[in-house]
């Protein structure tokens, strides 16, 4: 049976997140041939809605309001109910990301309808939709089917490949209207921290230090190798609870949950809160200088060790390519 599903559209300073196109792949699955609708918030909405397009809706719907220029889950679900009761869709489809777990259990409450949060696989089985989420941090997946008629879940990025970019394509995009009433929360300012660089929740490549890499010049080879592979720089708690760089880099049960392409863990032991954030990953690389360290259990290729000479060693080759 074909579904009218409709996605959402996150961006960041203006840009959109990889998760949106992987939400409209989502959500062609779910549609089964339906029509899948993006819906883009924010302030102002420039050429975002002719991406989605060619990254394959077939419609774009967007909502533009100044209320709207920082995220708020007062603001925005003001605008999805809107659009939803509109549009009646039997499928909804946003990122696990920040905004979406702050965002989904809000609106699957208003509309009263069940959630399936943070899946990482969608196949059809015996005429229904069915769902893959990793539970017990990492250790099992689960199976799950929607009961009722309007699907909703949240997909963990980086794991549905999305559509490839047809810049040929055209598609209707309209402007909804949207009244939104006076906020609770108000946002004004956002302070940004000083690194930039490759979002650590969408990298493709995660070069992870841990409590082994000893200072925070020991992240310096980190970031090297990092650079020349085009990815975000990672840690366990261990290196963040030492002060050799910021917590916003933690990954594990306790801090951000990656599934790169390739996790390079540095002088890391594997801790299973570690795993929790990791273990998912396509390809995991672990240095280290113990072998019997837990991290080698997970790893499709271990390196017995010391970091500072392995990982200046890898720089040096992939530089070469
Ligand atoms: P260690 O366990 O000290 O390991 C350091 C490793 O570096 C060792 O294996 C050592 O052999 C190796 N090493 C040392 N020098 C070198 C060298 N020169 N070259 C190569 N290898 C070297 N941890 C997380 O990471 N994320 C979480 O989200 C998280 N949440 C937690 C939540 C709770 C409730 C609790 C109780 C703990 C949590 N932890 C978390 C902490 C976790 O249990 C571990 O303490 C932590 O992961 C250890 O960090 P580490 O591997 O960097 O340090």
């Amino acid at each position: 049976m074909t579904k009218k599903v409709l996605v959402l559209g996150e961006m960041r300073e203006g840009s959109l997140r990889n998760v949106s196109f992987e939400a409209i792949s989502a959500g062609k699955q779910i549609a089964n041939g339906g029509e899948v609708i993006a819906v883009l918030v924010g302030e102002k909405i420039d050429g975002q809605g002719k991406e989605m397009i060619q990254f394959g809706a077939d419609r774009v719907l967007t909502v533009e309001a100044e209320k709207l220029k920082h995220y708020t889950s007062d603001g925005y679900s003001q605008a999805l109910l809107k659009i939803i009761e509109q549009e009646n869709p039997e499928g909804i489809v946003f990122g696990h990301t920040a905004l979406g777990k702050d965002l989904s259990p809000k609106i699957a409450s208003k509309l009263n309808i069940g959630l399936i949060s943070d899946i990482t696989a969608i196949e059809e089985k015996d005429g229904d939709i069915v769902f893959t989420r990793p539970i017990f941090s990492g250790k099992a997946f689960e199976k799950k089917k929607m009961v009722e008629s309007t699907i909703f879940v949240t997909i963990r990025p980086n794991n549905i490949e999305p559509l490839s970019k047809d810049e040929t394509k055209t598609g209707e995009i309209q402007s909804v209207s949207v009244e939104i009433k006076d906020l609770r929360t108000i946002i004004k300012e956002v302070v940004k921290k000083a690194s930039e660089g490759v979002d650590l929740s969408e990298a493709k490549v995660i070069i992870a230090g841990g409590r082994g890499v000893k200072s925070t010049e020991g992240f310096e080879p980190l970031q090297e190798l990092a650079d020349v592979l085009g990815g975000a720089v990672g840690a366990s708690r261990g290196a963040c609870d030492a002060d050799y760089c910021d917590y916003s880099l933690q990954i594990g049960q306790t801090g951000k949950v990656v599934t790169p392409d390739l996790y390079i863990a540095c002088g890391i032991s594997g801790a299973i809160q570690h795993l929790a954030g990791m273990s998912n990953s396509k390809v995991i690389v672990a240095i280290n200088k113990d072998p019997e360290a837990n991290i080698f259990n997970v790893a499709d290729y271990g390196i017995v060790g010391d970091l500072f000479e392995v990982v200046p060693l890898l720089t040096e080759e992939f530089r070469r390519i």
